[in-house]
């Protein structure tokens, strides 16, 4: 399962962008892995380089160098199904009439081939696939029309779905998100400047202060030498959507969302598993990495409760099975679990264990995992879940699997205990997740933990009323 994008966006007095742009890519680095990309602008054109591969290897000194300005946005991406797509690598960058705009994009339009149909019809001609080009053409035609703001708000009343956004129209950087607030997109100050980006611990990196997350349905414009930023809360949406799984899994845990650590979010959310589903054993281990926070939470509401459980490591990763150890089918990936991690006997052997781990996807992960804690010598093994089964895929930004790869989609939690072959198994709940997260359901987008989408997802169902928000006042004022 992974995070499909990260953004960025920076407007600094004077000096140049592309170091800080590069910096903070690196910082986003867990949200795509596939290509990065800066665009910059110098006040007379914009200067962009974009490449497959990691940040570290997407760019050198020269072509950093040559990213002249004191304005930019920076884009990670992780490749859709099918693997490497060059086309889309981002950010997109284009002069049109209007002057020179580029754009990078987390999230997924569910109307995209809709209004690339209208486009087209008017003349556009497209060079990729992606709803990301989509966003630019719409945004370009109206900017022939109409000022900055009201050209975002037409495109944002024109497409629907999941998207934080960063973009540069001529020296202006600008941060969009939707009117549902899907993916998250902070707002950060440094000493000289402004920057944009879709998690905090980017805006840590370069020393800032994170300032707030921007709301649902706003758009922020940094002022060109760094000076400013102006507020424009273009569409208010009676509802939110923010994707619970940011929390749980792909945001960093040195990050923060909705005004909370995500490291402490998952430590609350492992202690409500100890509370719906607790079991006294010897041991409490985590995934490495991602149940690490969450075991920690869950053995410390176990030993308050008075159970006597150890907390410890009974996994050691491997750290250098990288990112290029691709695995595209399920023998490579049963494989790799074996690559990856390695039992640490003396944790394990001749006692009761509990592992934890975030989210069960296809479940090879949790099978192999149960069948090395079991040749490790463990007597018995239970498995814990910081989140809901995995039903339904996403379609809103998140590579995660198709409806049939999922374990959960048509097993109940009894026989995917079976398949896995542990003593138990047990999944938080979706109330335990709200409660944790201090919202309601109607907060959140749950969709692939319900099968109901907050968007109108062709050939879905819906857990709410997807016609288009209303459209609000628009604002100006500068904060
Ligand atoms: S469907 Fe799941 S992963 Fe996708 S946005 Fe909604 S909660 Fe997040």
């Amino acid at each position: 399962m992974h995070e499909k994008c990260g953004v960025v966006g920076i407007s600094l007095d004077g000096r140049e962008a592309a170091r800080p742009l590069y910096y903070s890519l690196y910082a986003l680095q867990h949200r795509g892995q596939e290509s990065a990309g800066i665009v910059t602008h110098d006040g007379f054109q914009q200067h962009e380089h974009v490449e497959m591969g990691l940040v570290g290897d997407a760019f050198d000194s020269d072509n950093l160098a040559a990213l002249n300005g004191p304005q930019g946005i920076g884009h990670v991406r992780y490749p859709t199904e099918g693997g490497v797509n060059e086309c889309c690598a981002q950010p997109f960058s284009v002069s049109f009439k209007s002057g020179s705009l580029g754009l990078a994009h987390n999230g997924n339009l569910v109307n995209a081939d809709e209004v690339r149909e209208d486009l087209a019809a008017l003349g556009h001609a497209f060079t990729s696939a992606g709803d990301t080009e989509v966003i630019a053409h719409d945004l370009a035609r109206n900017l022939l029309e109409a000022d900055l703001v009201r050209a975002v708000k037409s495109t944002m009343d024109r497409i629907h779905g999941s998207y934080s956004l960063t973009i540069m129209h001529d020296e202006t950087v600008l941060g969009v998100r939707d009117p549902q607030g899907n993916r998250p997109l902070c707002l950060g100050e440094l000493d000289d400047g402004y920057v944009l980006a879709s998690e905090s611990a980017a805006v840590d990196t370069l020393d800032g202060e994170l300032i707030r997350e921007v709301k649902p349905g706003e758009l922020i414009v940094l002022a060109p030498d760094g000076a400013g930023y102006d507020s424009y809360q273009l569409i208010d949406a009676p509802q939110t959507a923010h994707c619970f799984f940011e929390h749980v899994y792909f945001a960093r845990p040195d990050s923060i969302i909705d005004g909370e650590l995500v490291y402490d979010a998952r430590r609350e959310l492992g202690r409500q598993l100890w509370e719906e589903s607790g079991i006294e054993t010897d041991v409490v281990m985590p995934v490495p990495d991602s149940g690490r926070a969450f075991a920690s939470g869950y053995a410390e509401a176990a030993n308050e409760a008075g159970a006597e459980t150890e907390f410890a490591e009974g996994l050691m990763k491997n750290r250098y099975v990288g990112r290029t150890f691709i695995m595209p089918t399920q023998d490579e990936r049963e494989r790799a679990v074996r690559l990856k991690l390695n039992p640490i006997k003396s944790t394990i052997e001749g006692r009761s264990v509990t592992i934890v781990d975030d989210s069960i996807v296809r479940g090879t992960t949790s099978t192999q995992l149960v069948s090395l804690l079991r040749d490790a010598g463990a007597e018995e093994i239970h498995m814990r879940v910081g989140s809901p089964p995995i039903v339904a895929p996403c379609y809103l930004g998140i590579d995660m699997a198709s409806r049939e790869e999922l374990i959960a989609a048509d097993r109940t939690i009894d026989g995917i205990e079976a398949e896995i072959e542990a003593e138990s198994l047990s999944y938080l709940s979706i109330d335990a997740i709200t409660e944790a997260l201090n919202r309601t359901r109607a907060d959140l987008c749950l969709g692939c933990v319900t099968g109901e989408y907050p968007y109108d997802v062709e050939g879905e169902a819906t857990d709410r009323d997807v016609t288009r928000p209303s459209v609000g006042r628009e604002t100006s004022h500068g904060d």
